[in-house]
């Protein structure tokens, strides 16, 4: 049993200390899920190489339990969103984030997936990952380093350290609900903004034939 374990406000006698250990329920869960995080196989462009490269032995994120990359969304709890966010592929990264079940986290690698980086407000690219799914931890750099995503999955770690099981969403009365996937047409459409945009579309319509007229 480890250290980080114990709770220091029940004392535990020296003769006992090697055989036990006294803790609370949400210690020993959140030490089991932060410690057995399985990320989804999942790169985007240039961010994702230094994403590899963290899995490499040289940077061994094995030591965290999270080198187990899953090719599925289903058997994963963390999606890296590593590299540039075309309007192209976010309906694809909102349905696999639908897909993966709970408690499920997301992290925004690099200035791309965060903001846009270099390519904010281009044509073909949206101004962060976090316009869709919500984010849970963001990693500057383009691209962040091994060490700086590191860095973001420990960041993660001590976000799961502080959740409680009293109150986390996935074992609450309410269903959560799937995050509607948009719409690639001329340019993104977000079926949640629906009303407004045929309010506004509409408006437009009756402008252009009273000018005609
Ligand atoms: S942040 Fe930089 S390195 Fe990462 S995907 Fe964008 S341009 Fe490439």
């Amino acid at each position: 049993m480890n250290n980080e374990l114990s709770n220091p406000d029940i004392p535990v006698p020296s003769e006992l200390q090697s055989a036990v250990t006294i803790t609370s329920l949400d210690k020993i869960y959140n030490w089991g899920r932060r410690s057995s995080i399985w990320p989804m196989v999942f790169g985007l462009a240039c961010c994702a190489i230094e994403m590899i490269c963290t899995a490499a032995s040289r940077f061994d994120i094995a030591r965290f339990g999270m080198e187990v990359f899953r090719a599925t969304p289903r058997q994963a709890d963390l999606m890296i969103v590593s590299g540039t966010v075309t309007k192209k592929m976010v309906p694809q990264i909102v349905r696999l984030f639908n897909q993966m079940p709970e408690p499920k986290y997301v992290m925004a690698m690099g200035a791309c997936a965060s903001g846009g980086g270099p390519f904010k407000e281009g044509y073909n690219v949206v101004s962060g990952i976090d316009k869709f799914v919500p984010v849970d931890v963001y990693v500057p750099g383009c691209p962040p380093t091994p060490q700086a995503l590191l860095h973001g999955l420990i960041k993660l770690q001590e976000k799961i350290d502080s959740q409680s099981l009293k109150s986390v969403r996935w074992y609450g009365q309410e269903t959560s609900e799937a995050v509607p996937v948009p719409v690639l047409g001329p340019d993104l459409f977000d079926p949640r903004q629906h009303a407004l945009l045929a309010q506004q579309a509409g408006q437009v319509q009756e402008n252009t034939e009273s000018v005609e007229e």
